[in-house]
C-alpha cells in the first residue's frame, strides 16, 4: 500500500480552507480544548484529513481522555500518518501529520489507554468524521 502525496502551496490552501481548518492544517496552529466539531459523535466509522481525505482513525479507536480534544489509540495505518519530534514551544513532543498532504493533525502522547498506551490528541478541526453506511 502506497500513499500518493499531495502537495499545494499555502495560498492554494488558504482558498479551500475555512480559517480555522487552515490555521491548524498549514500553520500547525492549536483549537481551543472543548471547540471539536464532532465531540459527541460516537457512532461507527472513520476520521479522514480535512485537507485531502485520507483515513486516518476509526471511531472504534476514539477514547474520552478529558482534555477537550479527540482522541484516538491507533491510526488507521501507521502508513497513513507520519510521526515527528517537535521540540517547539520549549517542549519535547511528537507532532502527527497526515501522510498524503503534510496537514498538521495534533501530537501523540505516551499515556493512552490499552491495547497501544497511546494518545493521539487531535485538533477536530484538522479531521472530518464519515459514518459508517457512508464509506
Ligand atoms: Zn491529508
Amino acid at each position: 500500500m502506497t500513499v500518493d502525496k499531495i502537495e499545494k502551496s499555502d495560498a492554494e490552501w488558504k482558498k479551500l480552507l475555512t480559517k480555522k481548518q487552515y490555521e491548524i492544517s498549514t500553520r500547525k496552529g492549536t483549537e481551543a480544548p472543548g471547540s471539536c466539531p464532532f465531540t459527541e459523535v460516537h457512532e461507527p466509522g472513520m476520521f479522514r484529513c480535512v485537507r485531502c481525505g485520507n483515513g486516518l482513525f476509526r471511531s472504534s479507536a476514539k477514547f474520552e481522555s478529558g482534555t477537550g480534544w479527540p482522541s484516538y489509540y491507533e491510526p488507521i495505518s501507521p502508513l497513513n500518518i507520519i510521526e515527528q519530534a517537535d521540540n517547539s514551544l520549549g517542549m519535547v513532543r511528537t507532532e502527527v501529520l497526515c501522510a498524503r498532504c503534510n496537514s498538521h493533525l495534533g501530537h501523540v502522547f505516551d499515556d493512552g489507554p490499552l491495547p497501544t498506551g497511546k494518545r493521539y490528541c487531535m485538533n477536530g478541526f484538522a479531521l472530518k468524521f464519515v459514518p459508517e453506511d457512508q464509506l
